[in-house]
Order: C-alpha cells, then sequence, then structure tokens
C-alpha cells in the first residue's frame, strides 16, 4: 500500500518548507519514502535542484533525507534495517509528517511527487543494538591535532564512519570529528570507531535556509523548524546547544550562498555574530573566503565579541583533501588539551586554547607582571598593567612571515623558519592579540587571541 503528494515548485519555494501528514496505518513495519522531480537538473544549468526531506513520526524526528532526490532513487527505508540518516526504529502507526525542505530550485516549474509505502513485516521485530562508544587510552595533557567537521553517507557525504576514521588517521590527525547536516545517526558507529590513536568527536551541521552551525558535542539532533514548517530563530538554537554543553560554531560565514549553496553563506542578520562562541574562519583548503572569514572574525572581536576561531576540512569523503591540498593548504586544529578524550578536547576549545594552521606550530602566552600568572591563547588578562608577552613559531613555510596582530593593527615580527619575539604591554592597551602566519597567497597559521582590559 502507498499514498502519494504531487506538486510543484518555483523559485518562490525556495527557503521554504513545506508539510505533508499522513497516516500509518497498524501493523506497518518498514516504511518506503521515495521523492522524486523534474527536471532534477535544468539541461544547461550548473547546479541540480537542492530539495531535502525530513520525517517525523508521532514521537518525533525519524529520519533526515539529504538531497533526497539526487541521492536515494529508490527510497529511503525507515524502520529495523534503515538507510543511512535513519536510525533503527519500530514504525508507530498514527500521524506522521514529512517536511519538504527546497534550498534551491534552479527551474521555473519543477514537479514533484513523495511516494510513501507501507510494509508488513515479521512481527517479532529486534533492533540492532548501537554500538557503544570506545576511549582511547589516556596520554595526559598536550597538544593534539584535528578536524571539526565532516560529513558521511548519514548526510550528503560519500564515504561512511570508518573509511572517515581512517582518513584522518592516515594524514596525522589525533581527533576527528562527524557532523552531518541536520542528523546524528552516524554518531554511534563514529563514537566506536575512537581508539588509542584516535579520539572521535561528534555533533551535528545544523544546515538551515540561511547558514551553517556546528552544534559540537552535542549528540542529539537540533531541530531548526517550528511543526509547521517556519523557522526557529537560530539564537535560540545556541541557546539549546549550550544548554547542553555544546560549542556552537558559525561555518563558513563567507561562503558564496544563494543560487551556489543555498543555505551555506551565513546571512543570520539577527546573529552577527549574537549568542555563537565560535567561527569556522578555515573551511575547507584555502580560498579568499576564508581570508574574508578571518576579517568577519576579527571586526567582531573588535567590538568586543569572544568567539573560538576553529577550522574544518568539510570533508565529504569526494576528493584526497589533504594530498590535494599540499600546495592549497588544508588547516587542522592543534588544540591544547588536559586530557587525550573528547571532552577534555571540546573543553579546550570552548577556552580557545588552540590555534588553526597549515603547518607552522605557534607558541603564544603572557605573563601578568604584578601576579606572575600566565595567560594563553582563549584567555583574558586579569590584572592592570604590565604582560609580557612571548611568541614563538616554527616550521614557517618560505616566503611566509610571522605577525602580531593588536586590534586589528597587523607587524611583521619576521619571515625566518623559525623565531621568537618578546614584548611588554600594558593590560588596558588592547582588546585582543594574536599570532598569525601569512604570506601573499592567504594564511598558514591564525591563533586564537588573548584578550587584553581595553
Ligand atoms: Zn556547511
Ligand atoms: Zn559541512
Amino acid at each position: 500500500m502507498s499514498i502519494r503528494f504531487e506538486g510543484t515548485l518555483t523559485r518562490t519555494d525556495e527557503r521554504i518548507t513545506r508539510t505533508f501528514p499522513f497516516d500509518v496505518p497498524e501493523g506497518t513495519t518498514d516504511l518506503n519514502v521515495r521523492l522524486r522531480y523534474d527536471p532534477a537538473h535544468t539541461e544547461g544549468a550548473s547546479l541540480p535542484q537542492q530539495i531535502s526531506m525530513t520525517v517525523y513520526g508521532p514521537n518525533g524526528w525519524v529520519s533526515e533525507i539529504n538531497r533526497a532526490g539526487d541521492r536515494f532513487e529508490e527510497g529511503t527505508d525507515i524502520g529495523p534495517n534503515p538507510s543511512p540518516g535513519t536510525f533503527p526504529t519500530r514504525i508507530e502507526p498514527g500521524r506522521w509528517t514529512i517536511f519538504l525542505s527546497t534550498y534551491r530550485v534552479v527551474d521555473t516549474i519543477v514537479q514533484f511527487e513523495i511516494e510513501v509505502t507501507f510494509r508488513n513485516g515479521a512481527s517479532n521485530i529486534t533492533l540492532p543494538e548501537a554500538p557503544a562508544a570506545a576511549e582511547p587510552r589516556s596520554r595526559g595533557a598536550g597538544w593534539y591535532r584535528g578536524d571539526l567537521h565532516a560529513h558521511t553517507v548519514h548526510s550528503d557525504g560519500a564515504w561512511g564512519n570508518r573509511e572517515l576514521v581512517d582518513y584522518m588517521q592516515r594524514h596525522g590527525l589525533d581527533f576527528c570529528t562527524l557532523t552531518d547536516h541536520n542528523t546524528v545517526t552516524g554518531l554511534p558507529e563514529h563514537l566506536s570507531l575512537a581508539h588509542d590513536g584516535m579520539v572521535t568527536l561528534g555533533g551535528s551541521e545544523v544546515s538551515t535556509y540561511r547558514g551553517h552551525m556546528l552544534a559540537l558535542g552535542v549528540h542529539e539532533r537540533i531541530e531548526w523548524r517550528n511543526e509547521d514548517g517556519t523557522t526557529i530563530a537560530v539564537s535560540s538554537l545556541a541557546d539549546a546547544i549550550h544548554d547542553v554543553g555544546g560549542l556552537s560554531i558559525i561555518c563558513h560565514p563567507r561562503k558564496p550562498g544563494d543560487p551556489w549553496c543555498c543555505g551555506c553563506r551565513w546571512e543570520h542578520l539577527d546573529m552577527m555574530p549574537g549568542n555563537a562562541k565560535g567561527v569556522e574562519i578555515w573551511n575547507g583548503v584555502w580560498s579568499d573566503r576564508n581570508g574574508e572569514g578571518i576579517a568577519l572574525w576579527q571586526s567582531w572581536l573588535d567590538e568586543g565579541h569572544r568567539l573560538v576561531a576553529t577550522s574544518g576540512t568539510d570533508h565529504h569523503g569526494r576528493s584526497e583533501h589533504f594530498e590535494a591540498a599540499r600546495q592549497a593548504r588544508a588547516a587542522v586544529n592543534v588544540v591544547y588539551a588536559q586530557e587525550f578524550r573528547a571532552d577534555a578536547i571540546l573543553d579546550a576549545l570552548k577556552r580557545g586554547h588552540s590555534y588553526v594552521s597549515a603547518g607552522p606550530i605557534l607558541q603564544l602566552h603572557g605573563t601578568q607582571e604584578a601576579s606572575s600568572s600566565q595567560v594563553h591563547m582563549g584567555d583574558q588578562v586579569e590584572d592592570d598593567g604590565v604582560v609580557i608577552i612571548e611568541a614563538a613559531w616554527n616550521d614557517l613555510p618560505e616566503g611566509a612571515s610571522a605577525h602580531l596582530v593588536i586590534d586589528g593593527q597587523r607587524e611583521v615580527l619576521g619571515n625566518e623558519e623559525r623565531g621568537e619575539h618578546r614584548r611588554d604591554i600594558d593590560a588596558t592597551s588592547f582588546r585582543w592579540l594574536t599570532l598569525e602566519a601569512w604570506d601573499d597567497a592567504g594564511a598558514w597559521a591564525i591563533s586564537n587571541p588573548i584578550y587584553g582590559r581595553r
């Protein structure tokens, strides 16, 4: 038995969620939800339509079907043996709803059809158990390198968790993070793949029509729409992330938006940066978009906001990111964590005890003259009076130079492969300062700020 919804979409439906309620009869064990639309890809247009679906049962969210039309030709299975993007589940009879989310319509008119098929299988279903999270052997406090943003087949990635974790391991990373679009169904497996050489962190990339936000450390799905399909204020989403101990990070704020990547550019004007706690200043391999992201972050620091700067490969399993990027610059997060554990890495990130780097090693700390106490990247200077800033760098590529940036004023410290610098600064004379490495083509490394008392 099946039911069908049909309709048309035009440009005016972009960034609109339509809702389709239906009733699931008693005895149903499996559903298949299939979206078809025509044309899927306009002749001559460089971009396909971009349409996703979300499925809710009587007890709430059930399934996320990213780019439904082009990824699941045979439809998505929901039940004990589901397609990626859905947890194994028993089908509850009653009122269900499908959200059809239109991120992009390239044609004037697109005909669509949603078909829901009900199946009656065996009545005594046992659901597979979720794998248990693994924890690596402790290595104690130290600097750890890793990625904070990647996707798998559970959203629109091309690879599974095992391939993602192996890839990051092969490239020398100590931690990697799964952040699928609007779903957390890959997390149990991802968290189970941690081992002595690799910490796995989890979250999701809350992907709205006007921007993407990482919910790092949040293992539950964050809903960004109301029941009628209207959108929830993104500041409330950030509150929800913080309430459960997560870190909210505005992703790739200056990525091109409509029509190239609908929803990718940060266009939440009520959230610039609002209550966000971090910003991904370096997404993918280096591009001028990242340069614009760094400028935006620093303009927010000038206004007195405090945001942790992070990087993310945003790897979807389709390219050899680190190999291709040897010239193009792929950054990792270098984090000083108290333990080699996911919670300690998240805690260090929240404090900004980290920098992003495509190679160079940065050190930056200050000694407050009055109390002799130390401040590191991400820390606030507590005392008025002099703070002795010590900066050092290593592995600087040829042609690059190290910069001390104080409230946006950039000063070159040196261009040798390694070097160090020391100076006394009045704590009340500055708001923020960073250590950075740049050459003519762009950044090589950016530290989180030490915050002054101006
Ligand atoms: Zn994104
Ligand atoms: Zn992403």
